[in-house]
């Protein structure tokens, strides 16, 4: 395994000792999958993954391990694919931008305190109360641009 998957998931883990949230066997893996995998992640390949070592595993146990993720702030939601991906940093809530490559499918994530205050601009100059926000753009990544 990588290192740097090796210390996501051990800060992962301080995280949740702090948390006093409990990181399970089921969640630590569901985090090490959507880690090692570079592209965003659906819930059922999640589960197809999961059950090559563990056969029970059904449904419900990944949406759980995913709603313990999301809640922690170790992975966000790409609205647009219906999947998931590993958070790059696990700092606290945080706003993001995505780039969605359309040939490779690679995600990346992006912090522009710009755009989000922007946004949060404009929200007020709208006279509107924000819940949730999502700003994902599609394109080509540099490796799939080559040829
Ligand atoms: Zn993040
Ligand atoms: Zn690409």
């Amino acid at each position: 395994m990588p290192a740097t998957i090796n210390a996501l998931l051990d800060k992962a883990q301080d995280l949740c000792d702090e948390r006093n949230a409990r990181f399970t066997q089921t969640r630590r893996k569901v985090l090490e999958l959507m880690l090692r995998h570079a592209s965003a992640i659906s819930a059922y390949d999640l589960l197809d993954c999961l059950k090559e070592t563990d056969n029970s595993a059904k449904p419900p146990t990944v949406y759980r391990a995913l709603d313990f993720l999301l809640e922690q702030h170790f992975i966000h939601r790409v609205e647009s694919q219906n999947a998931f991906i590993a958070c790059n940093d696990f700092s606290d809530s945080h706003q993001l931008q995505l780039f969605i490559c359309e040939k490779c499918n690679d995600v990346q994530e992006v912090h522009s305190p710009q755009i989000q205050q922007s946004l949060i601009e404009q929200a007020r100059l709208n006279d509107f109360q924000v819940k949730t926000q999502t700003v994902e753009v599609r394109g080509f990544c540099h490796h799939c641009r080559e040829d």
